[in-house]
């Protein structure tokens, strides 16, 4: 972690002509970033321009062919199929991308570009596919006009082939994201890049893009409107995410006054890592367990130092955008088995795949309405019962030093988790009878849906443990998405169904001695945390950067307080009193925790 601080405080002396421009926008992962702009492009596959050199041109055309010569396989694969799914229309439209896939003058215009402009084969695919869909689009027979989404589709077949094997270009050592949204893919694909910043037009502080940026330290605003039309490759930058601004082509004091701001935080940073140790307490002595939210695994050894005790939740499907796909069995064993010897005896709680259809499906394939509501998490299991299968068999072979917790996603009945027990005792008896090792799982459910809060008794005699979701929790309670900046306002935390919700989970598992870990966004911040204590909740989850200030304000409270608060809040009607009740709160009693306002007014709308 250190050595992603030192790195993150290179390339701080880049040269400045432009006049200085201020943007607002809302921080989703704090922190400071001086870079040079790099804006992605795309929908499911997204990619940026790079200049490439002679002696990579070669590899790029090769790239290219070996992408296009995938895409025709898939077509020609979909269309062998001989089953009523592929419809009579479906078949004729993949015969359409087919001869648009296999025309000449189209690829040869592509690997022209390579090879004149000198750049990568994403950029090539992009504009030579544009150049086309423009000219489909002032077409005016109607019929033929409407092919140029033909050609969207065929570009964006070709594209996501070309995501499935490693590029050799890696982002510039400085790079600050901008995009109109960064899919989570995206961002583990140019992990190793080390980008410095991400910047989005849209996406919500809960969603798994930001959560990542959170777990890898990664500064991020969101909310920048039309931020792509003000930027352009290699403009410079300063992110800043403490006061929610980017400051494009920065003069050369306020390029100082950062790059001074940069060094202290990460001094800071360092500072709090070596911290913490030992047993958490309140000032009044309750003990509080912390554990660490994992997407990469990589991630544990800087959250353990920090204080965590095992993992509360592993997102597993992280591994699906890894594999870019299901991961095999042995490739799961291996994955879960490495974690389970890293957490110990502290265990770790690995979900499920908490995947969408949209994830899995083709391009070309109708997308759903509402995703969020769809088949996806434990429901896209029991539909793909052969991969639900493999990944409990997985699991149990990787239990073997009984330290492996199994989540269930999204479940809105009890069923689910009974039918969840049916099928890992058949898998278990089936190796047993194979004589292939494996080891006992403890059972819990994610507690996310507002059905299983009303349901929380059936659920609680049914599991080891529950793991609490407040990300989807608001976003199903309130029924608003978490991913959409335009409904960011109505994304209220504190919101009275909420804390009801919370404390009937929290004291429904109490009465029984089923532990609670709650592990949304929620528990890892430091002023939501009091809230989760005052509520019942003595586990918490969050990502390794989150730890040391939430250990601060938990040492320094008293349970006693956070009651009281909680009582106070438990008397309000709306999420403004709420919030407002609590911020008066900590101004007259923890105002040496919390300097600032902590729930700004949101945006008020005229009636
Ligand atoms: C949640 O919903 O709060 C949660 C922890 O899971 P995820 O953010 O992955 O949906
Ligand atoms: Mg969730």
């Amino acid at each position: 972690m250190i050595n992603a601080l030192d790195k993150k405080k290179r390339n701080l002396d880049l040269p400045n002509t432009n006049v200085e421009e201020r943007i607002n926008a809302r921080t989703v992962s704090r922190g400071l970033a001086i870079g040079k702009i790099v804006c992605l492009h795309g929908r499911k596959r997204q990619f940026y321009r790079v200049e490439i050199t002679d002696l990579q041109i070669e590899r790029e055309l090769e790239r290219f062919r070996h992408a296009a010569r995938l895409a025709v396989n898939q077509l020609k694969k979909i269309g062998a199929q001989k089953n009523d799914k592929i419809k009579r229309t479906k078949a004729d439209i993949f015969s359409a991308h087919l001869l648009i896939l296999e025309d000449e003058l189209l690829r040869s215009k592509i690997e022209n570009v390579i090879e004149e402009k000198k750049v990568n084969a994403e950029w090539a695919v992009k504009i030579v596919t544009e150049e086309y869909i423009a000219k489909y689009k002032t077409i005016s027979d109607a019929h033929l006009r409407e092919r140029y989404i033909d050609l969207e589709d065929v570009a964006e077949r070709i594209l996501t082939a070309l995501g499935g094997e490693k590029s050799s270009i890696a982002l510039e050592k400085n790079s600050i994201i901008v995009a109109k949204e960064v899919r989570p893919s995206t961002l583990i694909e140019l992990i190793e890049s080390q980008p410095q910043a991400i910047i989005t037009e849209n996406g919500g502080w809960t969603s798994h893009t930001f959560i990542l940026a959170r777990e890898m330290n990664l500064p991020a605003l969101t909310g920048a409107k039309r931020i792509l039309r003000q930027v352009e490759n290699g403009d410079q930058a300063i992110v800043d995410g403490f006061n929610g601004q980017i400051i494009l082509h920065p003069h050369k004091n306020t390029l100082a006054d950062y790059k001074k701001a940069a060094e202290e935080f990460y001094q800071f940073q360092g500072g709090a890592m070596d911290a913490a140790s030992g047993k958490l307490t309140t000032l009044d002595g309750s003990e509080i367990i912390i554990r660490a939210n994992l997407d990469l695994p990589k991630g544990y050894a800087a959250a353990r130092k920090l204080g965590a005790k095992g993992v509360g939740l592993y997102r597993s499907e992280f591994l699906f955008n890894q594999y870019k796909g299901f991961p095999g069995e042995p490739e799961q064993v291996e994955a879960y088995r490495r974690i389970a010897e890293l957490v110990g005896t502290d265990g770790v709680r690995i979900r499920t795949f908490d995947l969408s259809v949209e994830q899995l499906a083709d391009e070309t394939e109708e997308r759903e309405k509402n995703p969020a509501l769809g088949l996806r998490a434990i429901r896209l299991g029991f539909s793909h019962p052969k991969e639900f299968r493999l990944q409990l068999r997985a699991l149990l072979r990787a239990a073997t030093i009984g330290n492996i917790h199994v989540v269930l996603p999204m479940v809105s009945d009890v069923l689910e988790i009974r039918q969840t027990k049916t099928i890992l005792k058949r898998e278990k008896d089936s190796l047993r009878r194979k004589k292939i090792e494996c080891g006992a799982v403890r059972l819990g459910a994610m507690i996310e849906v507002p059905s299983a809060i009303f349901t929380i008794d059936e659920i609680v005699a049914e599991v080891d443990f529950l793991c609490l979701g407040t990300n989807d929790l608001v976003q199903y309670l309130l029924a608003v998405d978490r991913d959409n900046e335009l409904v960011a306002d109505w994304f209220r935390t504190l919101h009275p169904s909420v804390l009801r919700a919370v404390k009937t989970v929290l004291q429904a598992a109490e009465k029984k001695g089923v532990p609670v870990i709650v592990c949304g966004e929620m528990a890892g911040s430091p002023a939501y945390v009091p809230v989760l204590l005052g509520l019942g909740a003595n586990e918490i989850s969050m990502n390794a950067n989150s730890i040391a200030r939430v250990r601060k304000v938990i040492s320094e409270i008293a349970l006693e307080e956070a009651r009281e608060l909680v009582k106070i809040l438990e008397d309000c009607r709306t999420a403004d009193e709420v919030e407002y009740a609590a911020a008066k709160f900590y101004r007259e009693k923890w105002s040496h925790l919390f300097p600032k306002d902590v729930f700004p007014p949101k945006r008020k709308y005229k009636i």
